[in-house]
């Protein structure tokens, strides 16, 4: 199959996630920060995943993974747009179920409530799933081994690093509330994991 019905597929997902991503970036800049936990390893995780979403965005623009190219196909591609479809939706829930909660590093912001509703009700984190879908929607779609696993490795790392730094802040601001919504949920598959 021609490796540009690839390259348009990320491409869109591409314009949709910042589309999504957009507003509440602009509107998270106007809400006061009452505690960050943004350390020098934080800043780092955020480097290597602008650098994952950059990596498939140079292969469409240049021949630099030409040599880690596989032959696009049709199963690995639908698969590959179920995840995007799923995980932009779930991206798109997640940012509004927040609202000015959101940031995109560790912080408390002024006036933070914890939310447990919408598509927190189960899982602590689903905007974390939503870019394991999203990631994994790459490593499906590009057929490169280079630029196709780039984000879900990225990705992966920040996760690891971030998520229990994330709870302990969490606990750290809601104590008791915070616990007992831990021990109702799972962290990122509803009812498995
Ligand atoms: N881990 C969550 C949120 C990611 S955004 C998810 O994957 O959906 C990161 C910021 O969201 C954190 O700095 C924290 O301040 C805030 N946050 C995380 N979970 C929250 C919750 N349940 N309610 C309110 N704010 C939350």
């Amino acid at each position: 199959m021609n490796p540009w019905i690839a390259k348009s597929v990320v491409l869109v997902g591409t314009v949709v996630m910042i589309a999504i991503r957009a507003p509440h970036g602009r509107r998270s800049r106007s809400v006061t920060v009452a505690k960050s936990h943004k350390t020098a390893l934080e800043t780092g995780l955020l480097v290597l995943a602008w650098v994952g979403f950059f990596v498939p965005l140079i292969w469409i623009a240049s021949t630099v993974f030409s040599f880690a190219e596989y032959p696009l196909r049709v199963g690995p591609l639908v698969a590959g747009v179920t995840c995007f479809v799923i995980g932009l939706w779930l991206f798109h829930r997640s940012h509004t179920d927040l609202g000015m909660n959101w940031s995109i590093t560790l912080e408390v912001r002024d006036q933070h409530r914890l939310i447990t509703r919408g598509v927190y009700r189960q899982i602590r984190h689903p905007m974390y799933s939503a870019l394991f879908l999203y990631s994994l929607g790459h490593a499906l779609v590009v057929p490169n081994w280079v630029a196709g696993p780039s984000n879900v490795i990225a990705f992966a790392v920040l996760f690891a690093f971030r998520v229990r730094a994330e709870e302990r802040m969490m606990v750290d601001e809601f104590g008791a509330e915070y616990a007992a919504y831990s021990a109702r949920t799972k962290r990122l598959v509803p009812g498995v994991w």
